[in-house]
């Protein structure tokens, strides 16, 4: 279990072939014991704790960053170990964790996952609400866009600021409801907090602040642009621009999803085929996500 600075761990660290989220363990060294940041999806690589001096009936409050089942779904599994654990989460998603979880996603990725519903402790309301356990003082900011109740939680150490982020980086798309603009801005917010430790949910830890604040961006341009070629799909200076920042992301499939994409509307087009021989080093695998995603987008027009 890594630590990421006093009394904050990971649990879970990232895995680029897991399914579910990456979890934050962090010790209140107080009556209030341990405090999760999300759960993810299966209870064993939990019981990590157990090796290293911890007790998983110790874990009393769980912060949900936001209503997509992989952040949430062993939270009933958790109330095996302690009946009396308290769940958070914002009012905006409470329904998907204390209901059953709806959602397109859920029949595309979750379909077979028996989910228990379990109910909050407390639901956020408002947009900087304080929890507080033991000496640890966690704000709750509220960032919709990724979801209506995405919630951010800031923990200052030391002097540093530890932001539990969620899915900062995750893909928002207007067709689908999403709402970029929202997003935008709750990253915006997010920058002015000049953050020094940024624990994703599905990407390894970002450090010192100049990384965090340039990650943060990368992925509002990323997401913009992707609305912006979706509503024009044949334009092919936007598609280059989505290449170009997935290769800085190290999205390697996705650049050459998109790469292919606008070789085969424009073969002849030079720097897309000077970009492609530089993907193709990092042996990527052919997806057909972005033509999928036109495909989906058209439909919703018609
Ligand atoms: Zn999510």
């Amino acid at each position: 279990m890594k630590l990421v600075c006093d009394n904050v761990y990971v649990v879970k660290p990232y895995d680029p072939h897991a399914d579910d989220c990456c979890v934050y363990m962090i010790d209140t060294k107080s009556e209030d014991g341990l405090v999760l940041i999300d759960v993810g999806l299966n209870i064993e690589p939990i019981q990590v704790i157990e090796k290293e001096g911890f007790y998983l009936k110790d874990i009393k409050h769980c912060l949900i960053t936001h209503g997509h089942l992989d952040h949430f779904g062993a939270c009933f599994k958790l109330k095996k170990f302690n009946a009396n654990i308290n769940f958070y989460a914002h009012e905006l998603d409470a329904d998907q964790i204390e209901q059953k979880p709806t959602g397109q996603y859920i029949e595309q990725y979750y379909g077979d996952y028996k989910y228990q519903p379990v109910k909050l402790a407390k639901r956020i309301k408002s947009d900087n609400e304080i929890l507080k356990f033991g000496k640890s003082q966690f704000q709750c900011i509220h960032i919709p866009g990724h979801t209506p109740g995405s919630v951010a939680y800031l923990l200052e150490i030391r002097k540093k600021k530890i932001l539990f982020g969620g899915d900062l980086p995750g893909v928002v798309l207007n067709f689908r409801g999403d709402n970029l603009e929202e997003y935008l801005k709750s990253m915006q917010k997010l920058l002015h907090f000049n953050i020094d430790i940024l624990c994703e949910g599905h990407e390894d830890i970002i450090e010192p602040a100049k990384k965090v604040k340039k990650f943060i961006k990368k992925y509002m341009n990323l997401n913009e642009m992707l609305n912006l070629f979706l509503e024009e799909p044949n334009n092919m200076e936007i598609l280059l621009d989505l290449t170009f920042i997935s290769c800085e992301l190290e999205f390697f499939d996705n650049a050459l999803d998109f790469c292919n994409y606008l070789l085969e509307i424009e073969p002849d087009n030079v720097n897309g085929q000077e970009l492609l021989k530089k993907i193709l080093k990092q042996n990527p695998q052919k997806i057909d996500w972005i033509k999928s995603l036109i495909n989906e987008s058209i439909k919703k027009e018609k």
